[in-house]
This record gives structure tokens, C-alpha cells and sequence, in this order.
């Protein structure tokens, strides 16, 4: 992309983001849109029937700054009813515009200018200009795929990682665009790391509901960091409302303190109607949430079957709504190109993951799917894909 003469320093090099240029792309050709990763129906109907409701109420002018109580007081109860985490929902719960907030207001509020922090790369979008407008740096820690068809780190590169420089390490797991379920050694080695140079960790779990292999585990359960993370997570995609922008931050009440004199500069609040709602979705019996969990495993092995026979060497993802091939077997190497050939070599949209790379070489050859849609698209898509390439 040609360099804007207007946009700061800081902010040089990051374009539009790539999700909202491969749906227009879809939008243009007609084809299915498998890039951006947002579900093709809604969520359940006795939680948007909540927002409705609170909007007829008169829920409608500014929620408290941390939140409404009762979304707060949801919220806890779940990290309690799911991972066994007591939280006090004054202190140690903040609610924000999304995950994507919380995030940015995280690294606002507790970086300096020329603070590193220490991300696994492909990173989500926005870590990286999110560390970029914090005046941080970004300190990438390649995920590579294993032979057995999972991503995984050189542990001697993340201790290499780690500098009296590093103030943050973000995580992602589940994460985006891998689908990679950190496992316990690898959480093991992490938290020893943050512990040893003394570095806050911030985690991003908004696919905590979809991990298919293995568990999810909170790198807040590890020793000596329930003092120093900062847990974030979403109602977008456990709930189906992406667009709802409904998000939470929980952790230690002085680092929630600190995030939240950061978030209440960047929208104060939002969502008055939808912090309702999200309560009621966050209180749904165990059954919604291993059904939407099962229902989605459907989907990846639908779509990551079809993949296979087109050709792809898939990388089946353990959880999120995300698959990765290899494009190399089928003689590409360009994942840029490539997607950007889809839509009229097979009418798909994907997402190259090479964006997602500080050193686009490293995904070069990645390319990710989304599987968050309907089975009839799915199976339209991946017939597609299996007549263009089989
Ligand atoms: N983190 C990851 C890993 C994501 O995939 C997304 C997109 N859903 C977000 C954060 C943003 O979440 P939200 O829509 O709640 O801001
Ligand atoms: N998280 C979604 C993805 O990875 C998209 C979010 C967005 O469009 N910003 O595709």
C-alpha cells in the first residue's frame, strides 16, 4: 500500500486492515466470503431478544464507566462456573467496546515509549498497531508449523525474547489465525518467563469456548500469575454477535485500574443495551456452550475435509473458527496472489495469512479459512475449491 503523507509515524505501514478488504472483495465478485471471521447467523434468540428488551426499557444512555453491575457480576460468575477463577466484579472486572478495546487500552495504560512486548507471531491485526500507537515495540516469536500438523515456538527463541526492555507479553490462545491451543508445557514456560524477568502478561481468549482438541487454559492459573495478567476475553464470537462489540478485561484490581483510566479516553462506554444481553448469554446452561462448541468442530472437520481433497495440506486447527493450508502442493507459493486470484479461480474469498506476520515471508505460504458459516456454503465452497484445484 502506498504510504499516507498524513498518518503519524506511528501509524506508517498499517493500511486498511485486510478483513474489511477481502469482504469488500467478496462483496465485488460474488464470492463466498470464507475470509473474515464472523459467524453467518446470529446467536441465540432469548439473548438478542435481552437487547431488544433493555432497549425498550430505557437502556439506552451512558452505562456506568466499568460496565452495567450485573454484566460485571456475569462475568465473574463465569470465569468462576469455567475456569475456576474468583474475581470481584467491583475491582477486577472492567467492561469495554469489544476485545479489540481492551486490548489497545491495556497497552496504552501500561506501556512506556520503547517498552517491548512479546507477541507469538501471526499475530490478530491489531496487536500490532496496538503496540504501535502505545510508542512500543513489537518482539515476534515465529510459530512454525510441526510435523504433526500443529504450530509450535522454539522455546530458546521466547527466552531470547525476553530483554530488560520487555514490559508485556500478549498472548493469544486460542489463537488467531493458527488455531493453535497453547498447551500446558507450553503455558508452563511462559509463565516461568514473565515470572523470572518480571513482565505483565496480557491474554486474548475470545475463542475461549471453541477449543476442540485438548482444553483452555488460563495462563493467569500458572504460578505467581494471577498477580500479574490481565484476562480478556469477548461476548462477539461465544455468543454469535460480533458486531455487538461487547468485550471485558478481568485480572488484579491495580492493573484493571490502570486499563481502565486508558479505555475511559477511547469510548468511556458502549453497548448500553447489549451489556444486558451479554449477562443473560454469559448465564446460558453448560449445554449452549458445548453445543456451540460441537457445532463448530462439525464445521472444521466439514470444511478441513474438503480442503484436504482439493489438494491443500491442511493444518486442522485444535480450536477458533480458523483453518490454515499450505498452499505450496498445489505450486503456490504466494499467499497475496493467491487470495487475490480466488474469487475467480473458485469463487472463494480467504484471507492470506502472511498479514498476520511481522515478516510476511514467514506466512508467505498460509492461507486461512473460515469455517463460521452455514453447512450448505461450506459445502459449496469446498466442492469449489476441489473442482478448481483437484
Ligand atoms: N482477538 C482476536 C484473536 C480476534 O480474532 C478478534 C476478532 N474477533 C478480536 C480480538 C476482536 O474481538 P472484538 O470483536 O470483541 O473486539
Ligand atoms: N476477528 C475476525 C478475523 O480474524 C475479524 C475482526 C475484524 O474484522 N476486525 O477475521
Amino acid at each position: 500500500m502506498a504510504s499516507n503523507p498524513h498518518l503519524s509515524s506511528r501509524l506508517q505501514g498499517f493500511g486498511t486492515t485486510i478483513f474489511a478488504e477481502m469482504s469488500a472483495l467478496a462483496v465485488k465478485t460474488g464470492a463466498l466470503n470464507l475470509g473474515q471471521g464472523f459467524p453467518d447467523t446470529d446467536g441465540p434468540p432469548e439473548v438478542a431478544e435481552a437487547a431488544i428488551a433493555a432497549i425498550r426499557n430505557g437502556h439506552n444512555q451512558y452505562p456506568p464507566l466499568p460496565g452495567v453491575a450485573d454484566l460485571r457480576l456475569a462475568i465473574a460468575e463465569h470465569q468462576q462456573r469455567f475456569w475456576d477463577v474468583r474475581l470481584d466484579p467491583n475491582t477486577e472486572v472492567l467492561v469495554t467496546a469489544g476485545a479489540t478495546e481492551a486490548i489497545a487500552a491495556t497497552l496504552l495504560a501500561l506501556c512506556e515509549a520503547g517498552d517491548e512486548v512479546v507477541v507469538f507471531d501471526p499475530t490478530y491485526d491489531s496487536y500490532a498497531a496496538g503496540i504501535a500507537m502505545a510508542g512500543a515495540r513489537i518482539r515476534p516469536v515465529v510459530l512454525t508449523a510441526q510435523a504433526n500438523g500443529t504450530f509450535g515456538f522454539d522455546p530458546v527463541q521466547l527466552r531470547e525474547a525476553f530483554s530488560p526492555r520487555t514490559r508485556l507479553l500478549l498472548l493469544n490462545t486460542p489463537h488467531n489465525p493458527s488455531g493453535k491451543v497453547f498447551t500446558d508445557e507450553e503455558l508452563s514456560l511462559i509463565g516461568e518467563l514473565c515470572v523470572e524477568h518480571d513482565v505483565i502478561a496480557v491474554t486474548d481468549e475470545v475463542y475461549e469456548h471453541l477449543v476442540f482438541d485438548g482444553r483452555h487454559r488460563l495462563l493467569s492459573a500458572y504460578p505467581g500469575m494471577a498477580e500479574r495478567t490481565v484476562t480478556i476475553s469477548s461476548g462477539g464470537k461465544t455468543f454469535s454477535f460480533t458486531g455487538w462489540k461487547v468485550g471485558w478485561a478481568t485480572g488484579p484490581a491495580d492493573l484493571i485500574a490502570a486499563v481502565r483510566v486508558a479505555k475511559q479516553f477511547l469510548t468511556f462506554v458502549n453497548g448500553a443495551p447489549f451489556q444486558p444481553a451479554i449477562a443473560v448469554g454469559l448465564r446460558l446452561d453448560d449445554s449452549y456452550f458445548s453445543q456451540f462448541r460441537r457445532q463448530l468442530e462439525q464445521k472444521r472437520d466439514l470444511l478441513c475435509s474438503k480442503l484436504g481433497q482439493a489438494g491443500f495440506d491442511v493444518l486442522t486447527p485444535q480450536g477458533t473458527y480458523f483453518a490454515t493450508v499450505d498452499i505450496r502442493r498445489l505450486g503456490f507459493s504466494d499467499g497475496i496472489q493467491f487470495c487475490l486470484g480466488l474469487p475467480e479461480l473458485a469463487g472463494v474469498v480467504a484471507v492470506p495469512s502472511a498479514v498476520f506476520y511481522q515478516d510476511r515471508k514467514d506466512g508467505a505460504h498460509f492461507v486461512r479459512f473460515c469455517f463460521a458459516k452455514n453447512d450448505a456454503m461450506l459445502t459449496e465452497a469446498g466442492d469449489r475449491l476441489i473442482t478448481a484445484f483437484a
